[in-house]
């Protein structure tokens, strides 16, 4: 039998209600005592790093996470993290970079109803979630959800109230779990050497929608208070153009601050193509302009705070932008940098 690590670190799966509506109380210990047949599974640890409601993580929160599997990394066959769903896919997608390599699973899971509810959904995930985290064949930074295994940087929360509410966003799913066995889409060879892991994030990344009519100001704005920036575009991508041009003055002023703007789509599938059109093709020229293609929002903000400790040089920043991490962004796709200049 494998030795398996539970994090609780709060959510849906350990609250209960109060007065003031749902609020994480139960520990560690509670949530495996729901589900009696994990013993017949594999040995359970549990250690209970807090107990929060997810919209309170932070990156604090996730420096915490991983340091917790790093300290326990030699000691166990696998990890699950209980964690609430309104966070989840920045926690899945941070972790994905704060822990790399990995050829152990290291798994998320959480529910869209208590544990104590009677149509709950939690102990389902909660018993797929450790059967994905002793499998053999799994390995790396994975979001267990309704059957579904899913790589931590194409995770999306897509649904509010169902229980099927996460997506792989642009990436199949790795496996779907199925009346308690594992049947992969996507095997891979396992990584042979060491995980990596990083202690260090820079919170100061800023998302923001554009909206038709945007003044340009907001820019100039942002470039008092951020390290880098992630603008929500429209369709494939571009940035407005009126006010005399004043959306690329902003652009080149981000850029000789030497600080990264990242350019996404808010459409929900299939990325940016900044080279389609005018609107596009001449932003992406500026130093220091990169886009997102397929990455999901939750991934570029967690990449860019990974990144940043690590260097100020705008054309390192953009190199390690577009460098496939655990599927992150698709090879061809991070081949694209050199047509962006
Ligand atoms: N608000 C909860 C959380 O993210 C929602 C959930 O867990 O489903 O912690």
């Amino acid at each position: 039998m494998k030795n398996i690590l539970l994090i609780a670190t709060g959510g849906t799966i350990a609250s209960r209600p109060t007065e003031d509506g749902l609020a994480p109380q139960l520990r560690a210990g509670d949530i495996l005592g729901c589900v009696p047949s994990l013993a017949t599974l594999c040995r359970i640890d549990a250690l209970q790093l807090m107990n929060i409601d997810s919209t309170n993580m932070s990156p604090a929160c996730w420096l915490d996470i991983a340091a917790c599997v790093r300290e326990h990394y030699d000691a166990y066959d696998g990890f699950v993290i209980t964690h609430g769903t309104d966070t989840m896919a920045y926690t899945a997608s941070a972790l994905s970079y704060l822990i790399q390599s990995s050829a152990k699973p290291i798994v998320i899971t959480g529910s869209q109803k208590s544990i104590y509810d009677q149509d709950t959904d939690a102990r389902r995930n909660l018993f797929d979630a450790f059967l994905a985290a002793q499998d053999d064949t799994l390995f790396g930074v994975l979001l267990v959800f309704d059957g579904r295994v899913i790589a931590g940087t194409r995770a999306r929360k897509t649904r509010t109230k169902s229980l099927n509410a996460f997506s792989s966003i642009d990436y199949p799913e790795i496996a779907l779990l199925r009346d308690g066995r594992i049947l992969h889409y996507i095997r891979e060879e396992k990584p042979a050497c060491a995980p990596v892991f990083c202690g260090r994030l820079n919170p100061r990344v800023f998302v923001l929608r554009l909206i038709p009519g945007m003044n340009p100001g907001v820019l100039r704005l942002l470039l008092g208070s951020f390290d880098a920036l992630v603008i929500e575009s429209f369709g494939v991508g571009g940035l407005p153009c009126y006010e005399q041009e004043d959306f690329l003055a902003a652009v080149h002023a981000w850029s000789e601050a030497g600080r990264p703007i990242v350019i996404t789509t808010q459409v929900p599938h299939e990325g940016s193509d900044l080279a389609v059109y005018q609107v596009g093709a001449r932003v992406v020229r500026t130093p220091g302009i990169l886009q997102a293609h397929t990455m999901t929002v939750e991934s570029v903000v967690t990449k860019l705070m990974w990144i940043l400790p690590q260097t100020n040089d705008l054309s390192e920043i953009k190199r390690l932008f577009y460098a496939p991490v655990a599927h992150d962004l698709l090879r061809f796709e991070g081949a694209c940098q050199e047509s962006d200049e």
